[in-house]
């Protein structure tokens, strides 16, 4: 351990009120800790800049899935474990499901939140893609109130969002409107299990009559942030279902990306494999169609 706990000062009050007050009163002093897994691996290398920690784990406010007419309301501090083991969440949401199986080890998901993994905007983070193809929402919340973004506004840059001074992510919403879309997830990583994304992928199609109606495809790993992909997107739509269409989808990805060579990976390697899963998501697509 690099760093001396007593530099450090962690206040836990227990509910969003107060947490939100606190902000508030002293603004940029207090840095929300939620599970710790992003965090604490900044604290143990000595890296972690900010000193004063106001513990917003197990917040009441902040927890809880609740099953809406239209829409799924996920709490930002529920954790990977609550999100794979929430029926509907697996039913209705099998993308966000199998990211959260993606995500570290047993300990990892029994800790890391949903909040966290938007906020820390790791460009490798598991779940981000899926929260891009599903159209999530985020609502914000401060002393000041409430105020809902969507996701894919969210991302500036390179760990650069949309939080203001003193706000907190409440909730993230995503409308039930894809039960019966294709899915489609694929991490690629050094091995299957407690690896970081050398790229991730998340895919969503609807198809009628063997014609894609709708088409949702975004990457994790290739971009400052995690990026849909657009073009492809509305190439695919309105096109027959058929072999060919991989390869030609696939042809779009390479413009859409920018991809960096890095500790896990190169640039060339994520473009060539980021062409192959989109071709690859394309293809089961036929298969799917063709069982049918
Ligand atoms: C061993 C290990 C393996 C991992 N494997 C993966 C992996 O495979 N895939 C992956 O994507 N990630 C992985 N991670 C990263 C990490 O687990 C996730 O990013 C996790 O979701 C972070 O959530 P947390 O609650 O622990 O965040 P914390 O560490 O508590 O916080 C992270 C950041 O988010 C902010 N924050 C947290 N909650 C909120 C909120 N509600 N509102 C505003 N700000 C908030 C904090 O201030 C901080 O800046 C791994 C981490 C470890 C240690």
């Amino acid at each position: 351990m690099r760093a001396d706990p007593r530099e450090y000062e962690l206040v836990a009050p227990g509910d969003l009120r107060s947490v939100l007050a606190l902000m508030d009163r002293e603004p940029n002093t207090w840095t929300p800790i939620a599970g710790g897994t992003d965090l604490m691996v900044l604290f143990s290398a000595g890296k972690l800049v900010a000193h004063k920690l106001v513990s917003i784990w197990n917040l009441p406010e902040l927890g809880g899935i609740d099953v809406l007419t239209n829409e799924i309301r996920i709490g930002a501090g529920c954790t990977y474990t609550d999100l794979r083991q929430h029926e509907i969440v697996a039913r209705e949401l099998p993308l966000l499901a199998t990211a959260a199986s993606w995500t570290g080890g047993i300990a990892n998901q029994n800790r890391g939140t949903l909040g966290g993994n938007i906020v820390n905007a790791s460009p490798a983070a598991d779940s981000l893609p899926a929260l891009l193809v599903y159209e999530a929402t985020l609502v914000l919340v401060s002393a000041r109130g409430e105020r809902e973004v969507p996701y894919i506004q969210f991302h500036r840059g390179y760990k650069e969002h949309e939080l203001g001074t003193g706000e907190l992510i409440r909730a993230i919403k995503i409308p039930r409107k894809y039960s019966g879309y294709s899915c489609y997830a694929r991490k690629a990583g050094a091995r299957r299990a407690q690896a970081i994304s050398k790229v991730c992928i998340a895919g969503l199609a609807r198809i009628e009559n063997a014609t894609i109606t709708d088409a949702r495809v975004a990457l994790g790993s290739v971009a400052p942030i995690p990026l849909r992909l657009t073009e492809t997107e509305n190439l695919l739509i309105g096109k027959e279902i058929g072999p060919g269409l991989g390869k030609v989808a696939a042809a779009t990805v390479a413009a859409q990306i920018r991809p960096i060579d890095d500790v896990r990976s190169n640039a060339s390697y994520r473009s060539a494999v980021s062409a192959n899963l989109v071709s690859e998501f394309v293809q089961t697509l036929c298969s799917e169609t063709a069982g049918k």
